[in-house]
């Protein structure tokens, strides 16, 4: 039995594992491993098990017939404390190595490599359908999945299919069309609208309802806007593209609430947002000068339509969210809407409907919403705002302290569980999920829980942790 050093704390939390290698002594709890080096300045040093995405027995030395030196490899990213307080969180990936020799060697190895991979959950049965688009944001999709995803999912062992889409829909189609109950996770490397398309694809078949509950569906951001990923990631240290694949890799998964919008031609399912009016203009319309402008190009549309502003004449109206309704929802745009529903008729200068705290990283609309809270956050924009407080009010959205304030009765976010907007103007914009659509009357509900999706955790330890280690 090897001797192990009494550890300097006692608050490590129950023992899984411990022992002594060379003069450092790692335990392994259900919080991670806790490495003490008596002879090193960092003494205690500790990796998360929400770090380690791949644990491996690579050396097996044969000393003589019963003596062997065996080694373990854990492969963690781990979060770097950085010097200064910045909100740029960094991840560093190391490799701890444990050595193991002695008669017992293989079987220790074993069995600390059981106890690490049991307490990570990490299913090497899991496998992958990844979708990358070369179209996406900055066109680096694919280099990123490259450099950063696909040598976590290699030394993870997990299985997964490329796919680089051709064009546009083509992820709709092939969702819709091709056998998939080989795959546990669709990945997509992409922005929002790939992810709106891998949605619709899926809903589209007849075999949605249990779709939904065995696919999970992963975003390693890639594109311009990733509201999604930044809903995912405000909470959580790390860089977004890293907590995404070991989110992926550790089966890391929380259910999400999908909204239903109905259109006067069709249905779409939508995990983002509706944007109607403002909002919606200054997303779509902008793209018309993205060859010159860049990301610029949202910044110069909306100064552009403030300085030009537009007022959408409407009849919106919504079931709040804290009404117990039996009434089933409307079942066609112009069907009667039950007491419970209040409707508002006035000039907008938009509205939005956000299931998402972000809809984009600079874009903090909905701050109290969650990935599957059941509520759409509805945001009405009335026209008589002020020209000075539309803008103070867009100035505070990054920060999401654009509610703060004491109530502007022009300003008004309501919790709900359906909406119908029906414009009494002929020209304006909707985008649902960033994605234009035919301006018109839409209706909408929300479906709590509906879909899976692969999340980061929030870490609740920093780690001082450093390169490789070899114990
Ligand atoms: P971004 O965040 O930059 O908009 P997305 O990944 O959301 O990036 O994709 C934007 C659009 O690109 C989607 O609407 C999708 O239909 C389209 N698309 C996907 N693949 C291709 C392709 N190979 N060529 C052109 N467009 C594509
Ligand atoms: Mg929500």
């Amino acid at each position: 039995m090897t001797t192990v050093a009494p550890f300097e704390s006692s608050d490590t939390g129950p023992v899984v594992l411990e022992r002594q290698f060379h003069e450092n002594n790692v335990r392994l709890t259900e919080a991670g491993l806790y490495i003490f080096r008596p002879s090193s300045k960092k003494e205690r040093q500790f990796i998360g098990i929400s770090e380690i995405f791949a644990c491996e027995l690579v050396k097996q030395q044969k000393i003589c017939r019963f003596v062997a030196a065996v080694e373990l490899q854990i492969h963690a990213y781990v979060d770097v404390a950085t010097k200064k307080a910045t909100n740029d969180q960094q991840r560093e990936k190391i490799v701890l190595s444990l050595k193991f020799d002695g008669e017992t060697a293989m079987t220790d190895a074993k069995e600390w490599e059981q106890a690490i991979v049991k307490l990570c959950c990490t299913l090497s049965e899991q496998k992958f359908l990844v979708f990358i688009n070369p179209n996406s944001g900055a066109g680096k999709a694919h280099q990123i999945f490259t450099e950063s995803i696909e040598p976590m999912f290699r030394l993870a062992g997990v299985q997964y299919d490329v796919k680089i889409t051709e064009r546009a829909m083509y992820t709709h189609d092939y969702v819709r069309d091709t056998d998939n109950t080989s795959y546990t996770g669709i990945i997509i490397c992409a922005g929002d609208g790939l992810l709106y398309e891998v949605v619709n694809g899926l809903v589209a078949r007849r075999d949605w309802p249990t779709i939904a509950q065995r696919i999970t569906l992963g975003i390693v951001p890639c594109g311009s806007g990733n509201g999604l990923v930044a809903t995912m990631n405000h909470k959580v240290k790390g860089d977004p593209i890293i907590n995404a694949g070991l989110a992926i890799i550790r089966n890391n998964t929380s259910k999400m609430d999908l909204v239903r919008v109905q259109t006067e031609t069709k249905t779409i399912h939508s995990f983002l947002s509706i944007t109607w009016g403002y909002m919606a203009a200054v997303d779509i319309r902008s793209e018309a000068i993205k060859s010159w402008a860049g990301n610029a190009r949202f910044t110069i549309w909306a100064l552009k339509d403030l300085l030009f502003l537009k007022q959408y004449k409407a009849t919106v109206s919504y079931l709040p969210h804290d009404i117990q309704n039996d009434a089933p929802f409307p079942s066609n745009l112009t069907a009667t809407l039950s007491n419970e529903w209040i409707t508002v008729e006035d000039s907008f200068l938009g509205v939005t409907a956000a299931y998402q705290s972000h809809l984009s990283p600079e874009l903090h609309i909905a701050p109290e919403s969650t990935l599957n809270d059941g509520i759409i956050w509805l945001l009405l924009l009335r026209s008589s705002l002020t020209r000075y407080k539309f803008l103070s009010f867009l100035l505070k959205i990054e920060s999401g302290t654009h509610l703060k304030e004491e109530k502007d009765p022009d300003i008004q976010m309501i919790k709900c569980k359906a909406l119908r907007i029906v414009p009494k103007c002929t020209d304006g914009c909707i985008a649902i999920d960033g994605e234009e659509i035919p301006f018109g009357p839409i209706q909408a509900e929300i479906i709590p829980s509906i879909a899976k999706v692969y999340t980061p955790s929030v870490l609740e330890q920093t780690t001082t942790t450093t390169r490789t280690k070899n114990l």
